[in-house]
């Protein structure tokens, strides 16, 4: 046995591989799948060994292993307990010893409140009776863009010309995961599940593979302050067009994907060099005002003749709604509010677990911004960022949405077990990595069945939610706050979501 003390070891094993060897085969799988190096067998012992210090926790050979020999436990604290510094100790360390602050992946893990948990339904009963969701038509149908303020019609036929719009089957689309931080078959999935489903993915800032150009009339493009892969072509396959200022899992910091993901697919996709760094600047070096925004608005408006709708997406931060307000102002068509608790491929951990606003808040006080100022029908809301299951949805469309983004969900769905190792690059589920090894564990004709499965109960349970509610269509539902009641929120909590307590 070839024991050997790790010298990266700073803290504590976080996690322990148990592994019972009455019930192991010595088939190695657990070997040959781990990408974190923290099992090995040991050809004279004729035994598998754990390396704990680098698990993570992604519980891949857990699920692999044939025999069901392996439980991952997380361990328990072993300092001395100390309430002011136990939650630092490691960062700590981490910080003096590498000499550099820490970058996570996924969402803020903080136990800040969830509001959505905070947040009891309506149901109907004899003056307003429920619906039958299963025998009753139910409209789950979408339009997203400007709508006008009135409308005129002549001999029955609609005279005033629309904005263009996106339209959705289902409220829900798949956030902007770029192809870059994600591997080639996710996407794929991800477009498969969107055409299926009516909706739409986004590219994220990584521009388009050319393979996926199929999935025109289903992609949102976006643009982002790197501006990878943007070209007209690529504006021109987008059902709409995305300029991304913010992002909730790291507000105020730009986009990095580390050199050793820039593949050379990744590198022709986003026309830059192999190996080399991708860094979209925090600002967009066009962007200093709502001016300034107004002519990248309209420079892609007019790129692509006036036919797709623009979605501005921020940061849920403080002063989100007087920024909503200039958005809305500057002629974008949707905004896109990503709240704290939204994914990121890698950000720096102090920005992500203390920086932005819970996306509950923020779309309250922007769907009621907007609302005072008369300008709510000028811009549709899309909500992001902690949308965790078909009841966050029917509660984000209760507060102002006209849809969501999900994308730690459907990458969940995918296989995805939330071990926060985006940023490494070494995804144990072929999720968020380039390396052709492990990118071939994802089938996109499994993942994308698997999203198309997610929206479909998740449209289920919306449609009987709301037949529960006496509402048979998403348009009744936006912004009837009336059917939602604050439970355990004090009055000013209350009074910012804009809903009344349970009980009244
Ligand atoms: S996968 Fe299971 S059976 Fe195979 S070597 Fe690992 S622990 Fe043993
Ligand atoms: S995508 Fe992969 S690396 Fe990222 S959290 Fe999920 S399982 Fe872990």
């Amino acid at each position: 046995m070839k024991w050997m003390k790790n010298l990266k070891t700073y803290t504590p094993p976080a996690f322990t591989v148990i592994r019972d060897n009455d019930r192991c085969i010595r088939c190695k799988a657990c070997v040959e799948q781990c990408s974190f190096d923290a099992t090995f067998y040991d050809e004279e012992e004729d035994k598998v060994w754990n390396w704990d210090s680098n698990c993570v926790s992604c519980n891949r050979c857990a699920a692999i292993c044939p025999t069901e020999a392996i439980t991952i436990e997380k361990r328990d604290y072993s300092y001395r307990r100390n309430y002011s510094w136990e939650s630092h100790i490691d960062g700590l360390k981490k910080r003096a010893i590498f000499g550099g602050t820490p970058v996570v992946s996924m969402g803020n893990d903080k136990p800040y409140k969830i509001y959505w948990d905070h947040m009891l339904l309506n149901a109907s009963q004899v003056t307003n009776p429920s619906i039958d969701p299963l025998r009753e038509p139910m409209e789950l149908k979408t339009f997203l863009g400007k709508k006008p303020h009135s409308i005129s019609v002549e001999n029955v036929s609609l005279k005033t010309k629309l904005s263009p719009q996106l339209e959705l089957d289902v409220p829900i689309m798949f956030a902007a995961m770029s192809y870059g931080a994600l591997s080639y078959n996710v996407v794929e999935a991800l477009g498969r599940a969107a055409k299926e489903m009516g909706t739409f993915y986004n590219s994220g800032e990584g521009g388009l593979n050319k393979d996926h150009y199929k999935f025109k009339g289903n992609i949102i493009v976006q643009v982002a302050s790197g501006r990878f892969g943007v070209h007209k072509p690529y504006l021109d396959v987008g059902s709409a067009i995305e300029i991304k200022i913010g992002q909730g899992a790291k507000p105020g910091i730009g986009g990095h994907l580390p050199g050793e993901k820039v593949t050379e697919t990744i590198s022709e996709t986003r026309m830059m060099p192999q190996g080399s760094d991708a860094i979209s600047p925090a600002p967009h070096h066009d962007v200093y005002s709502i001016e300034d925004l107004r002519q990248l608005i309209y420079a892609l408006k007019e790129a692509t003749e006036y036919t797709k709708p623009i979605i501005v997406k921020i940061a849920a931060v403080h002063n989100v709604a007087a920024i909503a307000s200039g958005i809305t102002r500057a002629g974008a068509d949707i905004i896109c509010i990503d709240g704290f608790k939204g994914g990121t491929g890698a950000s720096p951990q102090v920005i992500r677990d203390n920086v932005g606003l819970p996306i509950e808040l923020a779309l309250a006080v922007v769907d009621e911004r907007l609302r005072s100022e008369g300008i709510r029908q000028d811009i549709s809301i899309i909500a992001s960022g902690g949308i965790r299951n078909s009841m966050d949805v029917v509660k984000a469309i209760a507060l102002g949405a006209d849809a969501v983004y999900i994308g730690t969900a459907a990458l969940l769905a995918i296989g995805c077990t939330m071990c926060q190792q985006c940023h490494t690059g070494r995804c144990a589920w072929g999720i968020t990595t380039q390396d052709p090894h492990l990118s071939k564990r994802v089938n996109p004709d499994i993942a994308s069945e698997r999203l198309i499965n997610l929206l479909k109960v998740w449209s289920l349970e919306i449609k009987e939610t709301m037949g529960a509610m006496g509402i048979n269509s998403i348009e009744s539902l936006r912004g009837n706050r009336l059917n939602l009641r604050g439970i355990d929120l004090s009055d000013r909590e209350l009074e910012i979501l804009g809903i009344l307590p349970a009980g009244e």
